[in-house]
């Protein structure tokens, strides 16, 4: 069984064929999904759960669908939006028992967005929420023109903000350096790759992923972003975290089956969910 540990399923370009593509996805041999929830603005932040509890009642009821869970963040060119309501918002969505992170959050220099002080300042007052409510986050990190300059604002933070909570998280589509990944394994952080690591012009990255633990790394689609080499500019969707699979599976000279399998044991543990899940 493998986890597409982050895909973004509220999506308007799944509105013709969401309950299609997820059957695909359990064809495929995807067990577990985790559902996104920033919308395209923390007004839809709500739908990744929305999305989660009717297909899990669907799958309840027989269909052979993935496990959905879900997440609720406020994305960091949406920080100015976060007013107290829309604060209030995300916490009682973190307080769901399907809500199992919040994210993703963090900070994002590559583009024009919110002012990197406002991207901060979001990004400390929710992991005191998320804190508050025990759920680990799921990091997005993007420097200007792929330099560290936003994971070099982005450790101090976790430092003094997060690591004293020992919830640990996801630095999710994984884009940095070696150090920037040395230093969110030494955070108790997971390291999930996306489809971009199968690009012809990514061997750095793929270098960086083949030296890392495989008791640190996670596999997600960002669906329906980054569609993996072989399907290259196409819409994503969760079925295809096969491909990303595959390849790390071959960076690191293990099988298909035991990158799977570490994998889902990485995402489970983290999140503190039963290994039936998937079942
Ligand atoms: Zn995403």
């Amino acid at each position: 069984m493998l986890i597409d540990s982050h895909a973004h399923l509220d999506s308007p370009r799944y509105a013709e064929d969401r309950e299609a593509m997820l059957l695909r996805a359990r064809e495929a041999g995807v067990g577990v999904v985790l559902s996104i929830g920033i919308g395209e603005g923390p007004a839809e932040m709500h739908q990744a759960l929305d999305l989660c509890r009717e297909f899990n009642g669907r799958r309840q009821k027989g269909a052979n669908l993935p496990r959905l869970y879900a997440s609720a963040g406020i994305y960091p060119h949406n920080t100015p939006e976060a007013d107290d309501g829309i604060i209030a918002k995300l916490d009682a969505l973190l307080a769901e028992p399907e809500v199992i992170a919040c994210g993703e959050i963090g900070l994002d220099y590559y583009h024009e967005g919110a002012p990197r002080d406002v991207q901060r300042a979001g990004l400390i007052r929710q992991l005191e929420i998320a804190a508050a409510r025990k759920r680990p986050i799921l990091i997005h990190c993007r420097g200007t023109n792929e330099s560290a300059d936003a994971w070099d604002d982005l450790f101090p933070v976790l430092e003094e903000h997060w690591r004293s909570t020992g919830l640990g998280g996801v630095m999710h589509c994984f884009g940095g350096g070696w150090e920037q990944a040395r230093r969110s394994l030494n955070l108790g952080f997971l390291i999930s790759f996306a489809g971009n690591l199968t690009y012809p012009k990514a061997q750095p990255l793929r270098d960086v992923a083949a030296r890392l633990p495989v008791e640190s790394l996670l596999v997600e689609t960002d669906a329906p972003w980054l569609a993996p080499a072989l399907h290259r500019g196409e819409r994503n969707e969760p079925a295809l975290v096969v491909e990303t699979a595959e390849v790390l599976a071959g960076l690191l000279n293990i099988t298909p089956d035991e990158i799977a399998a570490a994998t889902t044991a990485n995402f489970l543990r983290s999140f503190h969910l039963q290994p039936d899940v998937g079942n």
